[in-house]
């Protein structure tokens, strides 16, 4: 991904802007913005996360987090990097959500930290993984073994890594009703993650349970409320066993409490609204045909247009959004005409530039980030990793003016 964006960067036709925020409290809005351009592309993603909700999320004083906010911080993003995720105290993490992010979570908790101190994960985040007393990760799904949304390759991944026990809950899950095996019939990557799990279940367990890590796939199973101590610490998740009714997970009033000391929410990532274009509550996008935003009242907004996860919502993998874009700019393409004054000179970058000069707004050119990027390079090096990445965008634009020390 670095070199296909280096690659487009470094073309003669692209300015880029780093550092500058667009729409409040930034230094330029969208409407401003598009008076410079002829046409503008929303690609700003999902920032936000859905939210469960759960009774007692507002007595507790720490141990549940997003699992955005979680993969932000062993990611080294700035805002999710001073997180107090405390692995030292969890025995036991549950992560509420059966989608990739959720797998993806599961596998940080539950690798051995070595692998990743090769990595270019964050450092704060495999000191905290050296030091982890986590032994048990469970996942919650509110339906079925057929209605997984995770990807096989995914999980396979997850249940391969080296040393740990797997269990999938309750037992005899995945001997699925005639609707289940239906729906499985005609989806092959629903089929092919029943026959991982079902193979699984022929394999005899890694190690001692009571020295080895564990991973608990629990079906049937919908967060209802949290657990916490006189201090405020999460100490439990009460659940809530399901069935199925139609496709949708119903209660039966049946409750158990898992003991946990962390709560890691992995329910979909949730886009934000951006003053001056419409957006959809319910949906969570920017709405739009084919990428041309359209106004509540489906009429076309001329010459703005969306691509990604601010489209058509948070699915999909990279290779989805690099299709997705295409869609777009094949838009942009047919409806070029209609762009406001299409046929006068826009100040474009040049113009932008100076306005943000006059707003006492200096952006990261570039160029400002290739230094940043050799010098978290240089960093890597110090430490055995292929980069030490900066958490604070402070350090980050100390180095794109070279007024910062390089320090580890
Ligand atoms: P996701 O695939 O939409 O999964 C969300 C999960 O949360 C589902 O299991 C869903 O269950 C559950 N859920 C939703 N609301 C719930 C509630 N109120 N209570 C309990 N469970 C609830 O989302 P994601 O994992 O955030 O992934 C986003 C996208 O990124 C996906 O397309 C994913 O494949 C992609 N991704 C791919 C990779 C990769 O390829 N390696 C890695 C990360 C992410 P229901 O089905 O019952 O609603």
């Amino acid at each position: 991904m670095i070199n296909q964006f280096t690659a487009l960067a470094r073309d003669p036709r692209v300015t880029f802007f780093g550092n500058v925020r667009v729409g409040s409290p930034g230094p330029v809005s969208l409407s401003e913005l598009r008076s410079y351009y002829n046409a503008v592309v929303l690609a700003y993603g999902a920032e936000s996360d859905r939210r469960l909700g759960l009774a007692g999320e507002s007595r507790l004083e720490s141990g549940l987090y997003s699992a955005r906010e979680f993969v932000w911080w062993y990611n080294g993003h700035p805002s999710a990097s001073t997180l107090p995720i405390d692995l030292k105290s969890a025995k036991s993490v549950a992560v509420c959500g059966l989608g990739n992010v959720a797998l993806d979570c599961a596998r940080i908790l539950l690798r051995p930290w070595e692998e990743l101190s090769t990595t270019d994960a964050a450092s704060h985040a495999i000191n905290a993984l050296r030091e982890s007393n986590v032994k048990q990760v469970h996942l919650i799904g509110r339906r079925g073994p057929a209605q997984a949304a995770f990807t096989p390759k995914e999980l396979r991944e997850l249940l391969n890594l080296p040393g740990i026990n797997v269990r999938i809950l309750p037992d005899g899950c995945l001997n699925l009703s005639p609707a289940c095996q239906e729906e499985v019939r005609t989806n092959r990557v629903k089929r092919r993650i029943v026959e991982v799990m079902q193979k699984l279940l022929a394999r005899p367990n890694q190690g001692d349970e009571s020295t080895n890590r564990s991973l608990y796939i629990h079906f049937y199973r919908s967060p209802h409320d949290l657990v916490c101590d006189s201090t405020g610490k999460l100490s439990g998740l009460r659940l809530e066993r399901t069935m199925l009714a139609g496709n949708r997970a119903v209660g039966t009033g049946e409750f158990e409490t898992l003991p946990i000391q962390m709560l890691l929410t992995s329910i979909g990532y949730k886009s934000l609204p951006m003053e001056g274009a419409p957006f959809d509550e319910k949906r969570g996008i920017i709405p739009n045909v084919h990428g041309q935003v359209v106004t509540e009242t489906d009429t076309v907004d001329p010459g703005l247009f969306v691509c990604g996860w601010i489209k058509r919502g948070p699915t999909g993998i990279i290779g989805t959004n690099l299709t997705d874009a295409e869609d777009t700019v094949e838009m942009m393409v047919k409806q070029k005409a209609t762009f406001p004054s299409i046929h006068a000179v826009k100040p474009g970058g040049e113009g932008l530039a100076s306005l943000l000069q006059a707003r006492g707004c200096s952006p990261i050119s570039f160029a400002d980030w290739e230094k940043i990027d050799a010098a978290e390079k240089e960093r890597g090096t110090l430490v055995g990793k292929p980069r030490e990445k900066f958490t604070s965008i402070l350090d980050m634009v100390g180095v794109a003016r070279g007024s910062h020390q390089l320090r580890q």
